[in-house]
């Protein structure tokens, strides 16, 4: 009897991720925001994380630093712009020159532009479609020959609550995210018998830099201020009137990447206080 209980309990915790020790991620865009707490609550399921993004080198080699030093994981950097495809191709083969292999795929590089469409700037509309749209693609069908390989996978896209409604003033970045939904459908349905899943991740907003930005954009397309913004855009779609954090991202993250989620797939799960539900 107290045999068969240290089972269950050791079932559940495999379960629930201590399955994903030395197992290796790659995470676009994760030198700030939700992808570096993705980064950190991987790192801290006991994973290998290559990280990816932009910012002061100095910086970057800090956090990479710091994740090591923290989790007692390997910790990789990777520069490669998400708007091009050589790159994508070169950050996923780094990573399983490093890390022997590529595990867990998080697409989480993003960027937003806010303005009415009619005077939406075209190299915008095609910047966010390749970084937040294409660039999925691109990384996606790099790392499954090696998940089919060995008959494991997690591929999380972060796609956004406007993955599922839309908002005024954001037609590029609301079509990318929609988009991103279609991507892990199919991916999912492809990938379905090899062990592979693929879920988009849909949050609302998080107060990252990415958000912190589009404040004073949206107070000039909308005629409010920056408090307005703030009380009654954002936080007004949200009935939790609370910001998303990205540990509970983070969190979410574990949990697709963990046992436990083998059968959640090709889904597009809210993270955004209830904003989809009204
Ligand atoms: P952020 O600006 O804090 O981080 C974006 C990251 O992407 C940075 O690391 C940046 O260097 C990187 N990046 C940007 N362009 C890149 C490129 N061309 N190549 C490589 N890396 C690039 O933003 P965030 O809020 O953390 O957003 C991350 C993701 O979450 C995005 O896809 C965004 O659409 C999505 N999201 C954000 C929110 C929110 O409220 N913050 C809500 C829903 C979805």
């Amino acid at each position: 009897m107290l045999d068969k209980l240290a089972n269950d309990r050791s079932d559940h915790a495999s379960a629930l991720g201590a399955d994903l020790v030395g197992k290796a991620a790659v995470i676009t865009g994760s030198t700030s925001g939700i992808g570096l707490g993705i980064a950190h609550a991987l790192a801290a399921s006991g994973m290998k994380v290559l990280l990816n993004g932009f910012g002061e080198r100095s910086e970057i080699d800090r956090t990479v630093a710091e994740l090591a030093e923290i989790y007692g994981v390997a910790v990789g950097y990777s520069g490669a712009d998400m708007s091009k495809p050589d790159d994508i191709a070169g950050m996923v083969q780094l990573a399983q020159e490093k890390f022997g292999a590529v595990d867990v795929l998080v697409n989480n590089a993003g960027i937003q532009h806010v303005e009415a469409v009619e005077t939406f700037p075209i190299e915008k509309w095609n910047a966010i479609l390749s970084i937040n749209l294409s660039a999925a693609f691109h990384a996606t069908r790099a790392v499954i020959p090696g998940m089919k390989a060995r008959g494991y996978g997690r591929i999380i896209n972060v796609a956004s609550a406007h993955a599922l409604v839309a908002s005024p003033f954001k037609s590029a970045y609301v079509s990318a995210k929609h988009g991103i939904v279609g991507l892990t459908k199919t991916v999912a349905l492809e990938t379905a018998e090899h062990g592979i899943t693929a879920n988009a991740i849909c949050p609302g907003y998080v107060l990252t830099p990415l958000v912190e930005k589009q404040i004073p954009e949206t107070a000039k397309a909308r005629g409010l201020t920056e408090e307005q913004v703030i009380r009654d855009v954002l936080l007004h779609a949200q009935p939790t009137r609370q910001f998303v954090t990205t540990e509970e991202i983070g969190a979410l993250a574990v949990f697709l990447c963990s046992r436990a989620a083998r059968s959640i797939t090709g889904a597009a799960i809210p993270i955004e206080g209830g904003w989809t539900a009204q």
